[in-house]
């Protein structure tokens, strides 16, 4: 009998966390994703820059299907996203994703608003939740917060809640949408905190961010979008540093 070889390079032949291949994306007759290729490993975080209407928001929105797939491959964690026949809400439980608008439940404490899904869902029992939910509060530093309603939070408070509670599903991977673009600049840096903290614990992360100090810092890639196309990509010293392409070198004019 022959032995299967057990040292396999894992990181050459692992499969990527996230596989894009030639995905467009029309509404209507506006055709806003061109056909983009994009990978992502496990553990990467990869931060998407670009200019307002280039399509950032609906490449991620793509990801998890909150977007219909007008052509084109999305793979996520081994699952075909473009497949129409898949069970997308179980595709979505390994997704988290926050947005520039926190959207909790008004009428929900933090820490109620952290419990929601998992119970929901039937992931978890109410104490199970709330176990999860406490250590999560505490991980995003709003322990004391837990019995607040969204109205008694700030701006940075209610999006570190809502991150708390994309987390409580416990993804794999998470989508971050301009999450500090509505806060007010002293808010910026708790929240960018938090972020800074999940990468380092080796969450895949895709982060569309104006935060072009917090891209170079953290990001493994950054990705720069233009009208639909990913017209350069590199690590953050290759597009912050030495930008190839003349559309990412005005862009950044503009912006840094
Ligand atoms: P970005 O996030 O880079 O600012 P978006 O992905 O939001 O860009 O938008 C890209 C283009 O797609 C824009 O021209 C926008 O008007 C259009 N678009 C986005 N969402 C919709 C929608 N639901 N219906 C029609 N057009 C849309
Ligand atoms: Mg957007």
């Amino acid at each position: 009998m022959t032995e299967t070889p057990v040292t396999e390079n894992k990181a050459e032949t692992a499969d990527p966390k996230i596989r894009v291949k030639g995905l467009k994306k029309s509404f209507g007759d506006n055709e806003v994703l061109k056909g983009l290729d994009v990978d992502i490993a496990s553990g990467e975080v990869v931060c998407v820059i670009g200019p307002s209407g280039s399509g950032k928001s609906t490449f991620l929105r793509c990801l998890n299907r909150l977007e219909d797939i007008t052509d084109g491959k999305v793979v996520v964690d081994g699952f075909d996203v473009s497949d129409k026949k898949i069970d997308i809400d179980r595709v979505r439980q390994h997704i988290g994703m926050v947005f520039q608008h926190f959207n909790l439940f008004p009428h929900m404490t933090a820490i109620e608003n952290v419990m929601l899904a998992p119970v929901q869902t039937k992931r978890a029992s109410k104490n199970e939740a709330r176990a999860t939910a406490v250590r999560l509060l505490e991980q995003v530093g709003l322990a004391e917060k837990a019995d607040a309603k969204p109205a008694n939070l700030s701006g940075g408070q209610k999006q570190r809640v809502a991150i708390a509670r994309a987390l409580a599903m416990n993804p794999d991977i998470m989508l971050f949408d301009e999450a500090t673009s509505a806060l007010d600049p002293e808010m910026v840096g708790e929240v960018l905190q938090v972020l800074r903290d999940l990468a380092k614990g080796g969450m895949t992360m895709v982060v569309v961010t104006h935060e072009m100090g917090f891209a170079r810092e953290v990001s493994d890639r950054v990705i720069f979008m233009a009208d639909g196309y990913v017209v350069e990509e590199g690590t953050p010293e290759q597009i912050f540093g030495d930008p190839q392409q003349s559309r990412t070198q005005d862009f950044l004019n503009k912006v840094l």
